[in-house]
């Protein structure tokens, strides 16, 4: 029978109104979701995609005509189009796999993720063979989402590393690149990474039609922390007049990791008093115990 993929997660069905205070940059992911849905519609037409015009039946020609006539007017759309590759660079804990998640649930997709960590093996070869098995999956249950975490536990620039260990690093980051590159009908499989070290990635990673689309996800201000508690919210029983911005007032530097945890650790306050609601002030007290924490692990921290 077939093989079970290994680097499927099943289920995974995040939408973009849960991922809360990104502003703009919802927008840009948005438009590669527009390409997925756009590209499935094709691909059942038995259109590939792009620039096979010469293979298409006479319906698709006509869809494709209608498409460059929209592309024209979508300059970013063609952008998506020629990468092959997302990087999404910020701190941990900004949402950047719940976004590549909400790509894949909005687009309808399968999701496959690994984290670039699970790549660095001892042995040398056992690194890129996974690669190698995850795009064969990818591929095989297309159209997919592929996502990369941690891109720089193996994209290191090549002459950075020392020691033993590079060699197996090597051969991982090459079967990427020419996993990256060898996709006839691109717009099958989407790669998604995410790295907090987008300066460290060796250059042929970001070259054009590999990672050539950087999108930089900052720690939340103000108002994106509120929309985060708010988003978070929606699953609790929460008073009615919970003041989210006071919260996210004494929240500064915290990002959605610890924000959804403020919302659990003020639920846990609610159960222990026996009370129904969480109120304004279950949020501060969670919001210092989260701050402590959140200090510690600085201090831990070099
Ligand atoms: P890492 O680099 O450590 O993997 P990350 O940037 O991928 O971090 P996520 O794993 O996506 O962060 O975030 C962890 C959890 O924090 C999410 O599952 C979600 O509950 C919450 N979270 C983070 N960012 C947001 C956000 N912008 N909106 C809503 N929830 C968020």
């Amino acid at each position: 029978g077939k093989r079970l993929p290994q680097y499927l997660e099943r289920g995974v069905d995040v939408k973009f109104t849960d991922v809360a205070g990104l502003g703009k940059i919802r927008l840009e992911l948005e438009e590669i979701v527009k390409f997925f849905t756009h590209g499935e519609m094709y691909r059942r037409r038995g259109v590939k995609i792009p620039g096979v015009l010469a293979g298409g039946t006479w319906e698709g020609l006509w869809e494709i005509r209608l498409i460059v006539v929209i592309v024209s007017f979508m300059p970013q759309t063609v952008l998506v189009c020629a990468a092959s590759g997302i990087l999404l660079c910020g701190p941990p804990g900004v949402g950047k796999t719940l976004l590549a998640k909400a790509v894949a649930g909005e687009a309808g997709v399968n999701f496959f993720s690994i984290s670039a960590s699970q790549f660095v093996e001892i042995y040398v070869g056992v690194g890129a063979s996974r690669v190698r098995s995850l795009y064969q999956e990818a591929k095989e249950n297309a159209p997919s989402v592929v996502f990369i975490d941690e891109l720089d536990a193996v994209g290191r620039e090549r002459g950075l590393i020392k020691g033993s260990g590079g060699q197996e690093r090597d051969a991982t980051l090459n079967q990427l690149l020419v996993s990256l590159d060898g996709f006839e009908g691109r717009g099958n499989v989407i790669t998604i990474a995410s790295t907090n070290r987008p300066d460290i990635l060796d250059p042929a990673l970001v070259r054009p039609g590999r990672f050539d689309r950087k999108i930089y996800i900052p720690k939340p201000g103000l108002i994106g922390r509120m929309e985060i508690l708010q988003v978070h919210a929606r699953k609790k029983p929460m008073a009615e007049d919970v003041d989210y911005l006071a919260v996210a007032g004494m929240t500064d530097g915290m990002v959605g990791a610890e924000l959804a945890n403020i919302i659990e650790v003020a639920a846990i306050n609610m159960m222990r008093d026996g009370r129904m609601e969480i109120t304004t002030d279950d949020l501060l007290q969670a919001a210092q115990i989260e701050e402590r924490g959140m200090l510690d692990r600085k201090e831990r921290s070099p």
